[in-house]
């Protein structure tokens, strides 16, 4: 996969993309990683790429002219989707990153100031992508976390060991606890069931404790997960015994 990334603060990603998952992405030939400085393609003397609002108001505006050129100059003649990191973007979900890690290529655009002038917007971005419902300075830190979250999701970039499948929102639902050497610690044990070396009474106690965590946590997520009938009798018995 390619993902090209539009910034005027390149150096804001050199660390996180220098390191743990997402160097060994780009190690093994997984992951094509380049950034863009969208002030190279200011043509004006003093490179500016913002100006004042019209309408007044405070905040300053990335140019329409700027921001088209620097996208037009690094999109080829393929149809990679050219995302515009943003508050009013749909919301960033397993889902979404599960379907971005399917595409050859992205191109992400981090806006800064008061946001972008609204005609590059529409000839130059088809889709817009927002982390939470809050706003940040810029679209660095949130192009990060979409990077992160799409490309630990292309086969390989974890390894066999980092069973994907079974984290967080990956199934609907949220993961269960997790334990590890030593046995005991400051008094408390390890369930025993996993120590028992059953593989089926292991997936079994995952499954109900991932439905366990959810309906503690995250009761909505169970409105759209698939859930099988035992799935529904184990959590009808739950609410039972809560209500008891
Ligand atoms: N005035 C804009 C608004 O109210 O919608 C917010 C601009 S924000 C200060 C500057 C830039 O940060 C945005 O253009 C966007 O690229 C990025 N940004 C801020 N919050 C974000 C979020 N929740 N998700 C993705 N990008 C965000």
């Amino acid at each position: 996969m390619k993902i090209e990334v539009l910034t005027l603060f390149p150096d804001m990603f050199s660390a996180v993309m220098s390191e743990s998952m997402m160097w060994k992405a780009r190690e093994r030939g997984l992951l094509d990683f380049q950034v863009h400085n969208i002030r190279d393609y200011a043509e004006n003397k003093q490179r500016k790429v913002d100006d004042s609002p019209y309408g007044g108001g405070g905040g300053m505006i990335l140019k329409a002219d700027v921001l088209a050129r620097a996208i037009e100059a690094v999109k080829p003649d393929d149809d990679a989707p050219v995302i515009l990191l943003s508050p009013q973007g749909r919301v960033l979900t397993h889902r979404v990153a599960a379907e971005l890690s399917q595409q050859p290529h992205l191109i992400l655009v981090c806006g800064h100031y008061e946001g972008v002038d609204e005609r590059a917007r529409q000839v130059a971005i088809s889709d817009e992508i927002s982390i939470g419902d809050y706003v940040l300075t810029g679209g660095e830190l949130a192009a990060l976390v979409l990077i992160d979250a799409v490309v630990r999701l292309i086969p390989g970039v974890l390894g066999a060991e980092g069973a994907q499948h079974r984290d967080s929102h990956a199934d609907g639902l949220l993961e269960g606890p997790h334990y590890t050497r030593p046995p005991e610690f400051r008094g408390l044990g390890v369930p025993a069931v996993l120590t028992s070396g059953h593989h089926a009474e292991v997936d079994r106690w995952r499954r109900r404790q991932a439905l366990k965590r959810t309906w503690e946590r995250r009761p909505d997520l169970l409105e759209t997960a698939p859930l099988s009938e035992e799935d529904r009798a184990y959590l009808a018995r739950l609410r039972g015994e809560a209500e008891a």
